[in-house]
């Protein structure tokens, strides 16, 4: 018997994954999150960020970070029904609620918690989830927790052919932007199907709120929609609004219906006070401050036109997120190491994250990058594409 189970274990899973060029690693940073990053000991101009707005280092965010804990102290203390719920939870989720137009709004500690509540909570074993197959691990991960069954969808008539064979009722479950990938998804063309087939609609607008529609207000918002009770949204607060957490803005009774009966909701300690207080002063600036979209655009429309002019596989997207398609893991990987080389951080992402034969340079742009800063990548990667031709 080995005195070791767990390498017994591993150590064939950790080869494979080294083998194929799919090992991860973390570095250690150790600036603030922004355009400019320390990493390792060097300084690197930094496309690796979902602070898609520069709010993470924001002085306002800061000092409302501080106050609060003055205030409430550092930790919640508890979860949100057992005393952990403060003023200051309880102000953000009226804010939150105001901002997306929804009836009610509740905090989560985390969107991977968010979608493990939302999803236990309005499906049973019963319930049909269709899951657009590019959408982000937690929204996947939360149909098994519920012991719901999943049903992949690759594009809307694909999703309208396999409605059309089922019963009545279920669940569409979607990301808002796709977090590899960068495109929005057609939601009204989702709700149209969702209210012929009885069944409701799930956005993880993740990436979305803050950045894109009128105001920062989300996909929907940005394809003309307004709030409806079909339709879920689901947010953080750990990326465009620089801070943590999450949020879930829908009807008095979806919200109802979480507080009651969402585990992930209810067995967990409640962000803490000072992350709200932070989060609030981070919804005021991106309600109040539409130059730092404005900025955000005009870098993404820069960038696209660099790359294309390029030659580079860059996916369709008009959001911070760009993919520019190496191929395979070993191609992605390379393309990075050569751009740290030249002082840039840009990630590659591989499969299993995105698929075989797409592995890919995923670029995120902010608001807090300059024209000179997406030149300087451009100039990298021509640089990068000559020298393999
Ligand atoms: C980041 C992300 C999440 C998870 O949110 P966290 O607050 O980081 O747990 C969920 N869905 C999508 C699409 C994301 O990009």
């Amino acid at each position: 018997m080995p005195d070791d189970p767990f390498a017994a274990m591993l150590r064939p899973l950790l080869r494979a994954r080294e083998r194929q060029g799919l090992w991860r690693q973390r570095e250690i940073r150790e600036s603030p999150t922004g355009p400019w990053v320390r990493v390792d000991g060097q300084t690197l101009l930094s496309f690796s960020s979902n602070d898609y707005l520069g709010l993470a280092n924001d002085p306002r965010v800061h000092e409302a970070f501080c106050a609060g804990a003055r205030r409430y102290g550092v930790g919640a203390g508890a979860a949100h029904l057992l005393g952990g719920h403060t003023r200051v939870h309880h102000e953000l989720e009226e804010q939150l609620a105001d901002f997306v137009g929804s009836p009610k709004a509740l905090l989560f500690s985390t969107g991977y918690m968010a979608n493990l509540a939302l999803i236990t909570t309005l499906a049973t074993r019963h319930t049909l989830v269709w899951e657009d197959r590019r959408n982000h691990a937690s929204l996947l991960d939360a149909v098994r927790l519920a012991q719901a069954q999943r049903r992949r969808y690759r594009d809307l008539a694909g999703l309208r052919d396999a409605l059309e064979g089922a019963a009545p009722g279920g669940l569409i479950a979607t990301d808002g932007v796709f977090s590899m990938d960068g495109d929005m998804a057609d939601i009204p063309g989702l709700i149209a199907l969702a209210a012929d087939h009885g069944a409701g609609v799930i956005v993880d607008d993740a990436h979305a709120f803050g950045v894109v529609g009128p105001g920062g207000r989300g996909s929907a918002a940005a394809q003309g929609l307004a709030f409806m009770p079909r339709l879920v949204h689901m947010g953080t607060l750990g990326k465009a609004f620089g801070v943590f957490g999450a949020f879930v803005a829908a009807s008095a009774e979806v919200v109802a219906a979480l507080i009651q009966i969402g585990r992930p909701y209810i067995y967990t300690t409640a962000l803490p006070p000072a992350v709200a207080a932070a989060a609030q002063a981070s919804l005021a600036i991106i309600r109040a401050e539409e130059h730092r979209r404005t900025a955000l655009r005009q870098r993404i429309e820069e960038f696209r036109a660099g790359a294309q002019a390029v030659g580079l596989t860059v996916l369709p997207s008009c959001t911070p997120i760009q993919a520019v398609v190496m191929g395979d893991a070993h191609a992605a990987l390379r393309a990075s190491e050569f751009l740290r080389r030249q002082g840039l951080l840009v990630l590659a992402v591989r499969p299993p994250t995105v698929p075989v034969g797409a592995a890919r340079l995923r670029v995120a742009l902010s608001a807090a990058h300059s024209a000179d800063d997406v030149a300087r990548l451009l100039a990298s990667l021509e640089t990068y594409t000559k020298d393999r031709l």
